[in-house]
């Protein structure tokens, strides 16, 4: 039984024939599955799945493991695996973080991540001068993904504004304090506040337009209306990219409104965050600089293997809520003789060296190379979004903004509570088939008729053929369900 270590210089060599394991199971799964997701229901993936584990010793675990895997993933390198910002990682990266893995560098300390803690430093300040802060000025660390980044910034607006301590049941109920952030915003922010102690309904719900878009006005109306009812605005949340049409909320007047009434300015550019490495979608991003706290998610427009989130904020002193001291990781006379700690700059200790595999791509492709890449995917959304059109049994929400596609199936019948039935249902056809993924939302509102299917194209290397492929299929499931065939 193999015991070696992947560390040291024997490591390479322990790691040699198992990566062959691994290589070749991850080929012989993909056959096996021989499309985007494997066919047949979820008990029958969990039957497969409690036959291939055991815990009795079997020499061939790695390979039949990983082929089961394989075989068994829904896989985002196949054109139609397009429901979710689930990006088909690139090699690079993942070799990249191959070397993390065997190397394990943790990044609460510098003695456990010398250069690790160096670069994931140097790369936080490419990136926030990519979101338009100043160099220098910022601060950032590596997170888990939008979802945390998002729980910091409110962390952050919370200290800020309220001073560090909340008192729920102290606080006058003039002061309550609130967050106001779209319809469309992601739900993390609702789960952040009530994390954050300040209770889900903390969040005022902006309208949005048709696109998903905040309504600035609405926004504008949101803030007065809490102030007159003296309720304390605390954080407005723009979302850069809504994770359903990739909407941008009006970035500029967030910033206006959040600095009138003194609260916190947090962009969302979880998704839409890659946009800055396009030149022709960088523009719809213009203001993200104005943030004092950004997320960015490189696991989802950045091509990263999972987790490859990024939490930003313009200012490194608004940081000093969650600097914490542990005697045994970043002891203050250690910091005194220029050992540097990032263990204030995040809720973990123990944390992966997530910036690396970041840092190789952004070095590798460098931004212009991932721009490319970007500016592939819009061009497929925009492709995919004619042929939608084109098609009488389809109806397009509205024109692609990033890389996403919201549609739906039409039935003849033209009634929305059967529309969002067919819909539902032949997503769930097409997942049974092993045919596509599609991706299933409900735009805001009230009533029946508000389902919708979504192309989500994150693959740069799909073509427009294969990406047309998936409507059409769409169509065809539809069509098998009216007919009962
Ligand atoms: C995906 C997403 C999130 C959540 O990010 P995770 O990386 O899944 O935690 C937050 N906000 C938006 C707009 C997103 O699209």
């Amino acid at each position: 039984m193999s015991t070696e270590l992947s560390g040291g210089t024997a490591g390479p060599d322990a790691l040699r024939p198992l990566l062959e394991l691994v290589l070749a199971g991850l080929r012989a799964g993909a056959e096996r599955r021989g499309g985007p997701i494997p066919a047949g229901s979820p008990a029958l993936i969990a039957e497969q799945t409690a036959a291939a584990l055991g815990i009795t010793e079997d020499e061939d675990a790695l390979l039949r493991l990983t082929e089961f895997l394989a075989y068994g993933s829904a896989d985002p390198a196949d054109p139609a695996c397009a429901a979710h910002l689930h990006c088909p990682p690139l090699a690079v990266a993942v070799a990249a973080d191959l070397a993390v893995s065997a190397l394990n560098p943790s990044q609460d300390s510098w003695d456990q991540a010398p250069a690790a803690t160096a670069l994931e430093t140097a790369l936080l300040a490419e990136l926030a001068e990519l979101v338009g802060f100043q160099r220098g000025r910022a601060a950032g660390v590596l997170t888990s993904g939008g979802t945390e980044s998002n729980l910091m910034g409110l962390m952050l607006a919370r200290d800020q504004i309220l001073g560090g301590t909340v008192e729920l049941d102290g606080l006058p109920a003039g002061r309550r304090p609130r967050i106001f952030a779209s319809r469309a915003a992601h739900f993390s922010v609702q789960r952040a506040a009530a994390l954050l102690g300040l209770g889900e309904n903390a969040v005022r719900a902006v309208p949005v337009d048709r696109e998903l878009r905040m309504d600035a006005g609405q926004l504008a109306a949101a803030l007065a209306e809490a102030v007159r009812a003296g309720e304390t605005p605390i954080a407005v949340v723009a979302t850069a990219g809504t994770t359903d049409t990739g909407a941008v909320d009006p970035l500029h007047e967030a910033a206006e409104l959040a600095a009138r009434y003194g609260a916190w300015l947090h962009v969302d550019a979880a998704y839409g965050g890659g946009a800055l490495l396009s030149d022709r979608l960088a523009p719809l991003l213009d203001g993200i600089g104005r943030a004092d706290s950004v997320s960015l998610d490189w696991h989802k427009l950045g091509w990263q293997p999972v987790a490859a989130g990024v939490f930003l904020v313009r200012q490194a002193q608004t940081y000093a809520s969650l600097a914490r001291r542990a005697v045994y990781l970043n002891p203050a006379d250690d910091e005194q003789a220029g050992y540097p700690s990032l263990l204030g700059l995040s809720l973990r200790t123990t944390r992966r060296a997530d910036a690396f595999k970041i840092a190789v791509t952004l070095r590798t492709l460098g931004r212009a190379g991932l721009g490319r890449l970007v500016d592939s995917c819009h061009e497929l959304a925009l492709g995919a979004a004619e042929v939608v059109r084109a098609d009488p049994a389809l109806e397009l929400h509205c024109e692609p903004i990033l890389t996403t596609v919201v549609f739906r199936y039409l039935p003849a019948s033209g009634d929305p509570a059967e529309a969002d039935r067919i819909n539902a249902e032949l997503r769930r056809v097409l997942l049974r088939e092993g045919r596509a993924v599609v991706g299933r939302t409900e735009l805001p509102g009230e009533g029946p008729g508000r389902v919708r299917l979504k192309l989500t194209l994150l693959n740069p290397h799909a073509t427009a053929a294969e990406v047309a492929a998936v409507p059409a299929a769409v169509v065809r499931a539809a069509r098998s369900l009216s007919d009962g065939t």
